[in-house]
């Protein structure tokens, strides 16, 4: 039987490779168990971002659109040397292009943000490093209490099977509040997740929703699968710890009316591009080796758990970080679909075992008990066991 609101059915597009088992974006902040959710809507065996991408490369015109942002970044300039808009990120290879354009392009005095990574990697931390040193941007990095994030890790990875929803609240949430404090309206993010299916009609959106970001309701809130009431009941985190977790509420947002934009919308957002981009003016680092579950060296590549967190979602929906990557990189034209299905069917589902250690350290579990936990998650209409291995009932071809 299908979990978690999935289709009984599963379906692969005849353009990229994803699937329809895919979980597009919802309210995150009501995320629970068993909760319904949104997948991927198909048509004619296309998937949806398939057809938005194609709308998209037929229709826009990128030179009325940088129009447009010049107008917008007109509105906001700064002229005495204070920043006036804000770029959250990690220092990956996108948050350092959308800054040094906004900086070097267009003349912005860009505060760049950050939420930490749960355990950065080595080269994830002297990428952030060269973002903020060599691309010369003033910072400003929140490390959440590591015994408190931890715990809130855990309680994901046991109740939800989704050990980044901490950290994604923090991500999302935390520059708002930092957006407020310090009067900054003027907010960039990158791509508009309406564009990989979820929020139908918001692709075109450029600006980002409030529904993102603004959420009066405490009382039906959850975090790590556990209310609020919960949290503080029961783990003693009470809500006032929890404050960048959370989202801002409605009198809040009324006070301050922030401008959260995509850049991706006035921008021609190409991953291999950034990368190159990244490499040539802060002098970004790909991993040492191929990255474990893919087959890129420079995707999500600053934090010891990425890994663990694509794997989740493959025991959970049957898609892996390959098939993320390569669906992306064909709607690109990167890659041929026969290219991109040899990939996903060579390294999706890979076991991240480079940090296994450090991550069961971190969630405090073991071996046993992680791989029980990930077994319960498996669901019925994805997976089948045979002789004591766990196989894929479907596979792209
Ligand atoms: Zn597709």
């Amino acid at each position: 039987m299908a979990r978690y609101g999935l289709p009984d059915h599963v379906e692969f597009c005849t353009r990229c490779v994803q699937s329809n088992q895919k979980v597009v974006p919802s309210i995150v902040q009501r995320d629970t168990k068993e909760g319904s959710k949104s997948t991927l809507i198909f048509q004619d065996g296309v998937c949806l971002p398939c057809r938005i991408h194609e709308a998209k490369v037929n229709s826009i015109d990128w030179n009325f659109r940088e129009q447009e942002l010049l107008k917008l970044l007109d509105r906001y300039r700064s002229s005495n040397g204070n920043w006036d808009c804000i770029v959250p990120g990690s220092g990956g290879k996108d948050s350092i292009f959308q800054a040094h354009i906004l900086k070097t392009k267009y003349g912005m005095n860009p505060l760049t943000v950050t939420w930490a990574p749960h355990l950065y990697t080595d080269v994830g931390r002297r990428n952030f490093d060269r973002w903020i040193r060599k691309g010369g941007f003033d910072n400003m990095l929140f490390t959440p209490d590591g015994e408190r994030h931890g715990l809130l890790t855990r309680l994901a990875f046991k109740n939800l099977f989704h050990p980044f929803q901490p950290f994604i609240f923090g991500q999302r949430n935390y520059v708002m509040h930092i957006s407020r404090q310090l009067g900054i309206k003027l907010i960039f993010f990158g791509e508009n997740p309406a564009e990989y299916g979820g929020f139908r009609g918001e692709e075109d959106s450029p600006k980002m929703s409030k529904r993102y970001y603004v959420d009066s309701d405490r009382s039906s809130m959850r975090i790590s699968g556990l209310s609020l009431d919960e949290l503080k009941n029961e783990k003693k985190i009470d809500q006032y710890a929890l404050r960048y977790y959370l989202p801002l509420t409605e009198e809040e947002y009324s006070k301050f009316s922030p401008a959260p934009h995509w850049l991706g919308y006035y921008v021609n957002f190409h991953p291999q591009s950034n990368y190159y981009y990244a490499q040539e003016h802060v002098g970004f680092e790909t991993n040492d080796q191929r990255t474990e579950g893919t087959y890129s060296r420079y995707n999500s590549i600053d934090d010891k758990l990425d890994g663990f967190h694509y794997w989740c979602g493959y025991i959970k929906f049957g898609i892996g970080r390959a098939t993320h990557e390569a669906s992306q990189e064909i709607r690109n034209g990167d890659l041929t679909r026969e290219e991109g299905v040899s990939l996903v069917r060579k390294y999706d589902g890979e076991f991240p075992a480079r940090y296994f250690k450090e991550i069961l350290e971190y969630i405090q579990m073991d071996e046993e008990e992680f791989f029980n936990l990930a077994d319960s998650f498996r669901p019925e209409h994805l997976w089948v066991k045979s002789n004591s291995d766990w196989q894929l009932r479907h596979r792209v071809s």
